[in-house]
């Protein structure tokens, strides 16, 4: 919708150890030279590299987030990290319910929905992701499911402040494959309609941002859908080059 400002967030998934950070530097000053990019810009690298990417970008115009939290603030998770300590690392941001935890690690609607308020309660903005199989698309069935996902994902009392949904075909992460427009529009249009419907006002310009094989070559043309306010981005996130090519898009 017209007057949102669009997010551009980058998802490094299990990739990325310290020298990856000079990633960073190239990102941000390819952002401060040329057109001003009419988006936000965030990078969500491994935990690990958390603290040092909000070090790195510090008085730049990227931020930076976490991709998964546990939901509580403390306890005998072993390995797991909670939203209060990527708050703490200096993160901004939390992605949960990438497809890639709901199928690796069972995640549920409601765990997707507890992570989501632990991003809440730690003040940070909970990225939460929805998007059908293949074979549910085949079936007719993505709607549906996504959703079913954001009744079951989304938290009571959601804003723009606090809260994204991605919309992220599962077949279309990391396959080079991509919806049409057309696709892209039926499901931001639907995500759009059940947010006002259930959040009111509230839900009129959270961000909705597509992901699954964003890359240059397709961004300008899927990022002008309608109800499309940005895009999370894997693979293309981590070169530079590829990622500013992405933003391109909202230069001008
Ligand atoms: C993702 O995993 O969130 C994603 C969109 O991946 P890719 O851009 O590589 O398809």
């Amino acid at each position: 919708m017209a007057g949102i400002r669009a997010l551009v967030a980058g998802n490094w998934k299990m990739y990325g150890v310290s020298d990856s950070l000079a990633m960073l530097d190239e990102l941000a000053s390819g952002l401060a030279s040329g057109p001003t990019a009419a988006c936000d810009v965030m990078l969500c690298p491994p935990s690990t590299l958390v603290a040092a990417a909000v070090a790195r970008t510090k008085d730049t115009q990227v931020s930076v987030g976490g991709q998964d939290c546990h939901a509580d603030v403390s306890g005998a998770h072993t390995g797991d990290i909670s939203a209060e300590m990527l708050a703490d690392a200096g993160a901004i941001a939390i992605i949960v319910g990438h497809s890639e935890r709901r199928a690796e690690h069972g995640e549920t609607d409601p765990q997707v929905r507890a992570k989501a308020e632990a991003a809440h309660r730690a003040g940070l903005t909970a990225i939460v992701c929805v998007g059908e199989t293949e074979a549910e698309r085949r079936a007719g069935q993505a709607v549906k499911v996504v959703s079913d996902q954001l009744d079951g994902s989304l938290p009571d009392a959601i804003n723009a402040g606090n809260t994204v949904v991605a919309y992220e075909p599962v077949w279309a992460i990391g396959s080079g494959l991509t919806p049409t427009p057309e696709d892209v529009a039926e499901i931001h249009t639907v995500i759009r309609d059940n947010l006002i419907a259930r959040y009111g006002d509230s839900g009129v310009d959270v961000r909705l941002l597509y992901g699954g094989s964003v890359k240059p070559a397709n961004a300008v043309e899927l990022m002008a859908v309608a109800n499309v306010n940005g895009a999370l981005v894997g693979g293309a996130s981590l070169k530079a080059e590829d990622f500013l090519g992405i933003i391109a898009a909202f230069r001008s």
